[in-house]
């Protein structure tokens, strides 16, 4: 039978709405997506605001609900996290993407975000599978870091099944044997689900290299892999940062990195949004 995810499928979406000048799968352009870890305070997500304005950028990304390996490590401030990104949203015009960790607060997320993200660890969360596909509000699925990519679609598939054909993918890094970086960057995945499914494609290398010192780097190999979006963590203190400080990068960082990932895309004659 043939899947919906698959490149062949007759009443294939490849490219999805977000809103009227944002569109992720344009094949001209590339999204770029940053913003924290977490949300902490209105304080940080102002200035993190503020800087991705400058960088014209459009989409700010935050955790409100945590999925986390340590119980007694800090989990979101979950449904107070959100109002403070929809006050953002209000302020500043961006558009909101978050993840949801469990199908206590899929509802909440699908009715407050603009892209609901699916956190890799929740890949194949049935509930929240189900919940997402009978809305139709933008999906970012990320991988689970030991799924093959043929499961990772699988779980799309399940979305797409259920009616909703707004599914993004985001490859965010698999495990392998090495333990200097956190996960490694499938990038022969990303030709694989380049070859084998309409789906846009999003790279995430904050979660896969899991120290901020390579992260300029892997996001222009990213962009010439010529994927729809890349997004990234940036944090005003990422030392500070009360998940994930190791490989956010300091909002100072973000002109340098949009700069030259123009200078990638121009040779492949996209443009940055
Ligand atoms: C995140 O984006 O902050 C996150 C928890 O990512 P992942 O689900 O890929 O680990
Ligand atoms: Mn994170």
């Amino acid at each position: 039978m043939q899947n919906k995810y698959q490149k062949d499928h007759p009443n294939h979406k490849s490219s999805i709405s977000i809103s009227n000048d944002i569109t992720i799968g344009n094949p001209d352009q590339t999204i770029f997506i940053s913003g924290p870890c977490s949300v902490e305070s209105i304080d940080q997500l102002e200035v993190t605001a503020e800087n991705l304005i400058k960088n014209n950028i459009k989409i700010i990304r935050a955790g409100c609900f945590k999925p986390r390996t340590n119980p007694y490590s800090f989990f979101g401030l979950g449904s107070e996290g959100l109002d403070l990104l929809c006050d953002i949203r209000s302020k500043y015009g961006l558009k909101i993407i978050t993840e949801v960790r469990d199908s206590s607060h899929v509802d909440e997320v699908i009715e407050k975000s603009d892209i609901v993200q699916i956190g890799a660890k929740a890949m194949w969360d049935y509930g929240i599978m189900e919940a997402c596909g009978k809305s139709n509000k933008p999906v970012l699925l990320k991988r689970h870091f030991g799924a093959t990519v043929t499961e990772f679609c699988k779980m799309a598939e399940f979305i797409l099944n259920y009616g909703n054909e707004n599914v993004v993918l985001c490859e965010r890094g698999i495990r392998s044997f090495g333990t200097e970086t956190r996960f490694t960057l499938d990038v022969c995945g990303i030709e694989w689900l380049k070859a084998n499914t309409h789906l846009p494609i999003i790279v995430d290398p904050s979660h896969a290299m899991g120290y901020r010192y390579a992260i300029k780097n892997l996001v222009l190999a990213s962009l010439a892999l010529n994927v729809d979006g890349i997004m990234i963590e940036s944090h005003p203190s990422p030392e500070n940062a009360k998940s994930d400080a190791d490989q956010q990068i300091p909002l100072c960082e973000l002109e340098s990195i949009i700069q030259s990932s123009k200078t990638v895309l121009s040779s492949i004659n996209k443009e940055l949004i």
